[in-house]
C-alpha cells in the first residue's frame, strides 16, 4: 500500500440482524481515502453513510472486510489497539454536537487530551488556543446550554480536532444549523485541511459543502462509488 493512502476499506460488508431478517447495509464496499484528500459521502436516508463512518472511524466492526489505517491493520486489532488507534488517528463531528453538558466549552475540549494522558494545564493551555482561533475565546467558561448552536458545533469541532488527527470524520455536521452557520462550520474544516492536511470524510446533504469538498463519493447499494463534481 502506498504511503499516500491514509485509509482503506476492502470487502467490506455490515449485516444487522432485525427481528430475524438479516439486513445487508454495506456489501462488498471498497474504498480509499489519501491523506490530506476531502470527501463528501452522499446518499439518501438510510443508505448507510453513518454506519460506514462508524466503521472507518473504529466505532463499530464490519460483519466481514479489511480496514487499514495509516498502515496499521484494523480489523483483528484488540480492543485496546483500536480505542488507541481511534483516539491517536480519528476526530469525529456528529450532527449532534455530544459535548457532555456538565462540563464548560474548555473542559469539554480539554477532555480528549486529558483521556489520552496530557497535563491539565498544558490540555487547557491547546483548547483555550483552539477555541480562540475558532472564534470562541469569550465563551471558554460557557455550558453547552448556554452555547448557541453554531457555537456548540464549533466547541465539538474542536474537541474533534484538539489531538490533531490526521482523520476528520463528519456526520451531517451541519444538519441542524442555519445555513450562514452552516458555512462558517464548513469553512472551519477546510481550514483545518489546508493548514494541517487533515483528510476530511462529510456526510451531508448539502450541495454547497458538497461543492467545496469538490469530491463526491456516493452510496449506493451498499457501495460507495465517485460522482462527478457537483
Ligand atoms: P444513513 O446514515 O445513510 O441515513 P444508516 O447508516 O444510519 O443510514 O442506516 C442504514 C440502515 O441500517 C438503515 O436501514 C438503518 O435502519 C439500519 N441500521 C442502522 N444501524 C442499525 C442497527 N444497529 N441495527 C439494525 N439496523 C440498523
Ligand atoms: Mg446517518
Amino acid at each position: 500500500m502506498s504511503d499516500d493512502i491514509l485509509l482503506e476499506a476492502r470487502g467490506v460488508t455490515k449485516t444487522f440482524i432485525q427481528g430475524n431478517k438479516p439486513l445487508h447495509v454495506l456489501s462488498n464496499l471498497n474504498m480509499k481515502l489519501e491523506r490530506g484528500e476531502l470527501s463528501a459521502l452522499v446518499g439518501p436516508s438510510g443508505s448507510g453513510k453513518s454506519t460506514l463512518l462508524q466503521i472507518l472511524g473504529l466505532l463499530d466492526k464490519p460483519t466481514s472486510g479489511t480496514l487499514r489505517i495509516g498502515g496499521e491493520q484494523a480489523e483483528n486489532m484488540n480492543d485496546k489497539a483500536r480505542t488507541n488507534l481511534r483516539r491517536h488517528a480519528i476526530g469525529f463531528v456528529y450532527q449532534f454536537h455530544h459535548l457532555l453538558p456538565e462540563f464548560n466549552a474548555l473542559e469539554n475540549v480539554a477532555m480528549p487530551q486529558i483521556i489520552a494522558g496530557v497535563k491539565k494545564k498544558e490540555a487547557h493551555e491547546k483548547a483555550e488556543g483552539l477555541l480562540s482561533s475558532l472564534g470562541l475565546g469569550a465563551r471558554l467558561d460557557h455550558r453547552p446550554a448556554k452555547l448557541s448552536g453554531g457555537e456548540r458545533q464549533r466547541v465539538a469541532v474542536a474537541r474533534a480536532l484538539v489531538l490533531d488527527p490526521p482523520v476528520i470524520l463528519a456526520d451531517e455536521p451541519t444538519g441542524n444549523l442555519d445555513p450562514e452557520t452552516g458555512d462558517r462550520i464548513a469553512d472551519l474544516l477546510l481550514e483545518m485541511n489546508r493548514s494541517r492536511g487533515t483528510t476530511l470524510v462529510v456526510v451531508t446533504h448539502s450541495v454547497a459543502m458538497a461543492r467545496k469538498l469538490g469530491r463526491s463519493l456516493r452510496i449506493e447499494g451498499g457501495q460507495v462509488h465517485p460522482e462527478a463534481a457537483a
